[in-house]
């Protein structure tokens, strides 16, 4: 996949609208994790640096669900964005409309704006032809840097590259680096860790990385129904009744590739599903009765280190347990841990997991950490992702 980005293009003199992705975090007025409009910021600056260049900024921020919502102004997100950038944000009156094609109109060189909350308008969502064409009336060039929301075909983020040249920034770019030789040609050995809650949101995921990888580890609550397919006791663990055959088939498929599954071999049980919880450790891939599976036990984690030791590329997707209770957040500290320490190349994707990874500050020592929950989820299943197709014209 080869993309377009702000460096193949010449930008001199242009007024440049860019999707950015400042979904951010809010609390009392104020952007409590502001790692979104961070990783704009290297496109934004390059697009600025260039001669006599002015920008036009657009995102999305929460759900206003179609309707202008004071309370999801993109006013305190531009706060936060001018102190970042270091240069003054003008916020626009509205999204579309008289007023705000005056204020883009006026804009000089060097000038920065950010249109209010596109999604104040469900033409957004819906795709909306005009409403599109509208947004691209801002701007001689498109520039898409919004990963979070590169999986959804919106105007912003789809529709309006119908309209004007179209190329990626660099986070996009970044994303795609990292994500798309995982589904093509991986550096091998290419060893995939798969966790999380449920077999239904991660069996595409699993049968995409199987085309690629030498071996996949599955944990957290969907490893219950593996377990239970093999002719495991899994007590009150976590259990889809309905993907039994479709794990089941997973299985056979994998072995069939030559894709070694490594499925947990002891675990760390409760009888209760709380944080309070009293912990039992139990040393047997079989969980007694009564017992839910909360995370995997050191055994398994010594598994998943040998696995990791000589790989060359490595994904990891999904919590080995439930993380967010103390009790039970050992196994996925410690496989965020050896990912960090591992010596491939390093993707982490998944809105849990990279909340994980932060919460455990191994971020900084992973090659590639996602700003895209859904959006990584979807590259790694296989499917397309409209903000980036629509790039690729
Ligand atoms: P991601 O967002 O990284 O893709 P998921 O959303 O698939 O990950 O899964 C994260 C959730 O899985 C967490 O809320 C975690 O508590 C839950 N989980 C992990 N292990 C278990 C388990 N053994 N039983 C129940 N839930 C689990
Ligand atoms: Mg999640």
């Amino acid at each position: 996949m080869k993309l377009q980005t702000v460096k193949d293009v010449d930008l001199q003199g242009k007024r440049v609208l860019i999707r950015v992705d400042f979904n951010v975090p809010l609390k009392d007025g104020e952007v409590t994790d502001d790692t979104r409009i961070e990783s704009a910021l290297p496109t934004v600056r390059y697009i600025l640096d260039q001669k006599g260049t002015s920008l036009v900024v657009m995102s999305h921020f929460g759900r206003p669900k179609g309707k202008k919502d004071p309370a999801f102004s993109m006013a305190p997100v531009a706060k936060r964005f001018e102190e970042l950038l270091g240069r003054k944000v003008k916020v626009a009156s509205d999204v579309i409309g008289d007023a705000v094609k005056k204020e883009v109109a006026d804009l000089k060189a060097g000038e920065v704006l950010l249109l209010e909350n596109v999604r104040f308008y469900k033409e957004e969502e819906a795709n909306d032809a005009g409403f599109s064409k509208e947004l691209a009336s801002y701007g001689d060039i498109y520039v898409n840097d919004a990963f979070g929301t590169a999986h959804r075909a919106h105007a912003s983020t789809e529709g309006v590259a119908h309209f004007l040249p179209a190329v990626a920034g660099f986070l996009i770019e970044k994303e795609v680096k990292f994500f798309a030789p995982l589904l093509e040609n991986p550096d091998k050995p290419f060893v995939a860790i798969i966790g999380g809650s449920k077999v239904s949101s991660k069996i595409s995921v699993l049968e995409s990385l199987a085309r690629t990888c030498d071996a996949i580890v599955i944990a957290g609550g969907m490893a219950y129904t593996f377990l239970k397919v093999q002719g495991h006791a899994i007590g009150k663990s976590l259990l889809e009744a309905e993907y039994l055959d479709v794990a089941k088939s997973f299985l056979a498929k994998a072995q069939e590739k030559g894709v070694r599954v490594i499925l947990p071999v002891d675990h760390v049980c409760a009888a209760e599903f709380n944080e309070q919880a009293q912990v039992v450790s139990v040393d047997s891939v079989d969980i007694p009765e009564g017992l839910i599976g909360m995370d995997v036990g050191p055994k398994t984690l010594a598994l998943v280190d040998k696995e990791l030791k000589g790989a060359k590329s490595i994904v990891w997707n999904g919590p080995m347990g439930v993380f967010e209770f103390d009790a039970f957040a050992a196994g996925t500290k410690a496989v965020a841990k050896m990912v960090a320490e591992c010596t491939g190349t390093t993707v982490v994707g998944g809105g849990d997991s990279v909340a994980a990874v932060n919460k455990f500050g191994f971020a900084d020592r992973i090659d590639h950490v996602s700003t895209g929950g859904g959006a990584s989820l979807e590259f790694l299943e296989g499917r397309e992702l409209p903000g980036i197709k629509a790039l690729e014209k």
